[in-house]
């Protein structure tokens, strides 16, 4: 199995353009073995601390993001969400802000206190909304969500990456050149 693309590797950078029908086809919901979306299920699953992964930490440049269904166990908001996310957008956040400590499958063991929404209403889709309507045509319907908490946090970040940002770049300059620091000497001693 592949391995998770880890911070600065320049995949991470790239922003995911939005898919079409036939994409969000092909990605599927994460149940069919062999395509993009089942390895990125697989990946996260193999990650114990991992609630979401994007498709670019995936190595892949489709516009979607996985989520790890089992540790939305018992929450309403995560339980709505299916386990393949594509086209995620965010449509309307909150102005009130929470900072709380994150963590990135691109960046094992590193913990960082970032700022974000408190809630946002969003908009995606998954591969059941694909369907053909009463002329005929393929259609997508975009599931509309407000999110709060957690998932709301979730939501952002993953929809971060798929903009070719990561979560250091919500923090301080500083401390930005401090991480640059810390990975160069990881690096040099494990081959991170
Ligand atoms: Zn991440």
């Amino acid at each position: 199995m592949k391995n998770v693309v880890r911070y600065p590797d320049l995949r991470l950078r790239k922003v995911s353009p939005p898919l079409t029908i036939e994409e969000i086809h092909a990605v599927g919901d994460g149940r069919v073995p062999g395509d993009i979306a089942y390895e990125a299920v697989q990946l996260l699953a193999t990650k114990g601390d991992g609630v979401a992964i994007a498709a670019n930490q995936a190595g892949s440049e489709l516009r979607f993001f996985a989520i790890d269904r089992q540790k939305a166990d018992g929450d309403v908001e995560g339980s709505q969400l299916p386990t393949v996310v594509c086209n995620p957008t965010i449509v309307n956040a909150s102005t009130e802000m929470i900072e709380e400590l994150e963590g990135c499958l691109s960046f094992p063991g590193m913990f960082f206190k970032v700022k974000r929404h408190t809630w946002v209403d969003v908009q995606f889709s998954y591969s059941s909304d694909v369907y053909v309507n009463t002329i005929g045509r393929q259609v997508i319907k975009a599931n509309d969500m407000r999110l709060t908490g957690f998932w709301a946090r979730v939501f952002q970040h993953e929809t971060e990456h798929l903009d070719g940002k990561t979560f250091v770049d919500n923090l301080p300059h500083k401390k930005r050149m401090q991480i640059a620091n810390e990975l160069r000497i990881r690096l040099q001693k494990m081959g991170w």
